[in-house]
């Protein structure tokens, strides 16, 4: 049964997924070269939302072939930055042009309310394209004095595009995510193979489109929607790959670095996070508080960076998890395509699955639920926001990613036990410090091992502000300028006069 369009959404919305969607391969909308197809579901309701053609290997080898041909050849290595940043441009502005179809896609498919489709993602994928628009005029390279004694020299380099790129993306944040990877790879002259994941690929499916309508030539950019293991493990391993970049789980991350090494292909890797949450004794409460809250529940708690472990002076440890725990109370859980829900499903049956068996884990170690603690009955795959305490760092509730609307909340005494809390853990993606010290602020920031220290805020994230991860949270950083050396070689070149 095809899903219940609410009314209030958009025509086009409702025709796009009424359609089988095609794969982008060489400027062309094509079927899988098996016949296959998936079908992709509405987190709010478990009905079937759309049908989509199911990459596997051998698509995947035509879409490296479209990429490598449009590298090679064709008028994409011929344009100048400047065409190229014009490109992104355009690309930028259709997205706004189509903000609100693409932010119901993306609410419909992975679940979130829609009033954050429109505010936080769609907005974020415009700013991303501009941003990397600029930057495709200001990738340089450096003039080299050498000291060689025999002659003299001109030693120059030269930064250029690293060739055909692999992009592997997750579906908590589908279409920022396909634009964080496709903006520094195509401002830079890159060409890519863009594989949105099993769970959510309609916004990069339509995202395909208006690249075509920007005018990007054919083959720039391919969308092979389809499965991990199958799609996403050849794009991995392909030979005439150059580079991937992978965002996903860092058991995932792992298996894909061992797919890269068949030619030593570049790889860069956005993996999971356990991130700490800090208030110490002194902090603004009233901002504290709420913002904790968001740490951990914004977008279903399904973020990379969410604020999972929070640590709160023993002093205001009730005080701290009282609060967030009504602001639990306070949320609207419903279908993110409602206006009125403030918090939507997890993306998949599966996902609820693995959330709640962390939640039964929890239990059965004696942490304890102050709210929440188990799913929401009915259709849908929701899941109550959920404070633990009680909890011990040995706890797999401690130590691994949920990546679901769960808490664990554990007091502390000082800066240097909070700091050995803070970094017992294999991930260093983001953290929190909250305090009025500026010196006890900036004394934490320096001791935790972590990608990103926010003090006295919360996911706050810009296109110019590079993000990754410490030890097993990843390598390389997306966003900002060092996005753009993870899809270029330098090249020294050294002339005798
Ligand atoms: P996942 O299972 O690792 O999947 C990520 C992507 O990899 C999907 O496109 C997936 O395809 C694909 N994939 C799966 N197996 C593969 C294989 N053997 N070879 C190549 N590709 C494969 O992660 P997820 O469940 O989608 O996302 C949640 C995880 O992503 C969390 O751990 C989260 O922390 C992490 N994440 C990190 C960041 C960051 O920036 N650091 C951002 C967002 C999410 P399928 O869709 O078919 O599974
Ligand atoms: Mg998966």
């Amino acid at each position: 049964m095809a899903t219940t369009v609410a009314p209030q959404m958009q025509n086009s919305v409702s025709e796009f997924v009424a359609k089988p969607r095609k794969m982008l391969i060489g400027g062309k909308w094509v079927d899988s070269v098996s016949g296959k197809s998936f079908e992709t579901y509405n987190p709010a309701t478990g009905e079937i939302l759309a049908r989509v053609a199911e990459a596997d290997k051998a698509d995947i080898d035509l879409a490296v072939k479209a990429a490598r041909r449009a590298f090679e050849s064709g008028p994409w290595p011929e344009m100048s930055p400047s065409e190229r940043g014009r490109l992104l441009w355009k690309l930028a502005e259709l997205v706004d042009k189509y903000h609100e179809e693409l932010a119901e896609l993306e609410t419909l498919d992975n679940g979130k309310p829609v009033f954050f489709s429109r505010i936080v993602d769609i907005p974020t994928v415009s700013d991303a394209f501009r941003y990397y628009a600029g930057w495709a005029t200001k990738v340089e390279g450096s003039t080299i004095p050498i000291s060689a004694p025999d002659a003299k020299y001109l030693a120059y380099t030269l930064r250029e595009p690293i060739g055909v790129v692999g992009q592997i993306i997750p579906w908590n944040f589908p279409l920022v995510m396909a634009s964080m990877k496709l903006g520094p790879a195509l401002a830079v002259g890159c060409t890519c193979v863009l594989k949105p994941a099993e769970q959510t690929p309609l916004s990069a499916l339509r995202l395909g489109e208006l690249i075509m309508e920007a005018g990007f030539p054919d083959g720039v950019v391919n969308i092979v929607p389809g499965f991990g293991e199958t799609a996403g493990a050849a794009l991995a391993a392909h030979s005439d790959v150059d580079k991937v970049a992978f965002t996903g789980s860092t058991e995932v991350g792992k298996l894909v670095l061992n797919a890269a090494s068949g030619n030593l292909k570049k790889v860069s890797l956005e993996l999971g996070g356990k991130s700490p949450n800090v208030v110490l004794q002194d902090a603004d409460l009233e901002s504290a508080i709420p913002a904790s809250a968001t740490a951990i529940f914004f977008n279903q708690g399904e973020v990379c960076a969410a604020g999972s472990r929070l640590f709160a002076h023993k002093s205001i440890f009730d005080k701290v998890v009282g609060g967030v725990a009504d602001v639990a109370k306070s949320f609207k859980i419903g279908p993110g395509i409602d206006p009125a829900s403030n918090m939507g499903p997890l993306v998949s049956k599966e996902q609820q699955e693995r959330v709640c068996s962390y939640l039964e884990s929890g239990a059965k170690d004696g942490a304890k639920a102050v709210v929440g603690g188990k799913r929401v009955n009915g259709p849908g795959y929701f899941v109550e926001p959920t404070v633990l305490v009680d909890v011990k760092p040995t706890m797999k509730v401690v130590r691994e990613e949920i990546f679901g609307p769960v808490v664990t909340a554990i007091p502390f005494g000082d800066l240097d036990e909070v700091a050995g809390f803070a970094n017992d853990s294999i991930y260093g993606l983001a953290s929190a410090v909250w305090t009025r010290d500026i010196s006890k602020a900036h004394l934490l920031a320096k001791k935790l091992k972590a990608g990103t220290v926010w003090i006295n805020c919360y996911h706050v994230f810009d296109s110019a502000l590079p993000f990754g991860g410490y030890k097993q949270s990843g390598w390389g950083r997306e966003w900002g300028k060092p996005a753009l050396d993870l899809y270029t070689e330098a090249k020294s070149v050294c002339a005798r006069l």
